[in-house]
């Protein structure tokens, strides 16, 4: 559809036409149709209430790190959220309340926490994009997850057409789920986020990674500092090419590529029969009483896709058997070959499901 210049003047941060690729971590995709850029609460309101005016449908973009995009682009309006203001502070009992703006960078957030003492996202140091995008995929990695120090998200509600505000219980969070990417997605739009820290808390160290990092000092009855740990996290995930901003070769990603899939228990009896081992040689952790969780990187080396494959101008990082790479000028519809290719060959070895972690765009 075509848009007369009065139409789109309505609303001054509209473009036409915009290149996605260079706003995603994998650097792939065709462009939007409209794009805006929004950094006030009023303008979130002004380009939601424009898509919904002309029934274009929306989607959110934060930091992309997190996002596939096809190679088609998206025939809708992206909204580009760099809602950003001075983190605002308020003491909670023997807690502290720290509200973000959904535009800050996440780990200049984390950052921000350790520097001031607060505990509670040390272990998410390093990971790629913004503050609005962790309620969304409940972001997690060494052991935490935002949703245990999340207490408040302020959104746009694009059905009610007004700001509203979501408790904890509210945003629904599991593994890598919350309302916001399942039964309300595509419905807010959020504007900032509040954590619960602990002012001159320990760090955790539930991680086995952590653990050894730390274990000289551990033994020895010295526990690590939240700084300490916030740079040890920095420093394991450059190893694996996952810290957020490194560049080079195994850069271009979107983090892992595959969910850990949750499983009934019954499907390790399946791996024991195919790749003849015994149960306690599988990985895996309980999730409630029925089901186990498996990695799924230890699930793609069984199925012989290893760091460092190739398939065209994709492949899997050289450091990260799950992060899936652009290795210079890759398609979507390359990216989705690999997908498919594993999926298929774990599913008939184990019977189980890959899910994608990354959210499509204009599939
Ligand atoms: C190298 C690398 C390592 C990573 N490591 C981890 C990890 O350890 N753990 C982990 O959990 N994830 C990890 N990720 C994935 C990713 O960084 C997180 O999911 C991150 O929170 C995505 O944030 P973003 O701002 O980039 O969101 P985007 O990628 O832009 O968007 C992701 C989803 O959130 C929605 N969204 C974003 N912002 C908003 C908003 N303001 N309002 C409403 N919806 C919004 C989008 O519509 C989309 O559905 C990694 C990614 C990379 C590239």
């Amino acid at each position: 559809m075509l848009y007369s210049q009065a139409v789109l003047h309505s609303v001054p941060e509209l473009k036409e036409f915009v290149s996605l690729a260079r706003y995603t971590t994998l650097q792939i995709g065709g462009p939007a149709r409209l794009f805006a850029e929004v950094s006030t609460e009023d303008e979130v309101a002004a380009v939601a209430g424009f898509a919904k005016k002309h029934g274009m449908p929306l989607f959110v973009l934060g930091g992309g790190s997190n996002v596939l995009v096809s190679d088609s682009g998206f025939d809708g309006l992206v909204m580009r959220v760099a809602v950003r203001f001075s983190i605002r502070e308020r003491s909670d009992g023997e807690m502290v309340l720290v509200e973000a703006g959904a535009g800050e960078s996440w780990d200049g957030f984390v950052r921000y926490a350790v520097d001031r003492g607060f505990a509670g996202v040390e272990c998410l140091a390093g990971i790629p994009g913004d503050v609005g995008g962790t309620p969304v995929q409940n972001v997690g990695a060494y052991g935490q997850e935002v949703s245990e120090t999340i207490v408040r998200v302020r959104a746009y509600d694009m059905v009610a057409g007004e700001f509203v505000e979501l408790d904890r219980a509210a945003c629904g969070f599991g593994y890598r789920r919350s309302v916001f990417n399942s039964e309300a997605r595509g419905q807010y739009v959020v504007t900032s986020v509040t954590y619960r820290l602990r002012p001159g808390g320990e760090p955790a160290l539930r991680y086995a990674d952590l653990k050894n990092h730390f274990s000289a000092r551990l033994e020895a009855g010295e526990k690590p500092s939240l700084r300490e740990v916030y740079d040890a996290v920095r420093s394991i995930r450059e190893a694996k090419g996952m810290l957020a901003g490194q560049g080079g070769p195994d850069g271009r990603s979107a983090g892992s590529f595959f969910k850990n899939p949750v499983v009934p228990k019954a499907a390790l009896d399946r791996i024991v029969a195919t790749l003849i081992i015994p149960a306690e040689r599988i990985p895996h952790w309980p999730e409630g009483e029925d089901m186990v969780k498996l990695p799924a990187a230890w699930l793609l080396e069984q199925a012989r896709f290893f760091k460092g494959f190739e398939m065209g101008e994709v492949g899997i990082s050289s450091r990260h058997t799950l992060a899936f790479i652009n290795r210079g000028h890759a398609t979507a519809a390359e990216m989705v070959a690999l997908r498919n290719a594993i999926q298929r060959r774990v599913k008939a070895m184990f019977g189980i499901e890959l899910e994608q972690e990354p959210v499509g765009l204009g599939f």
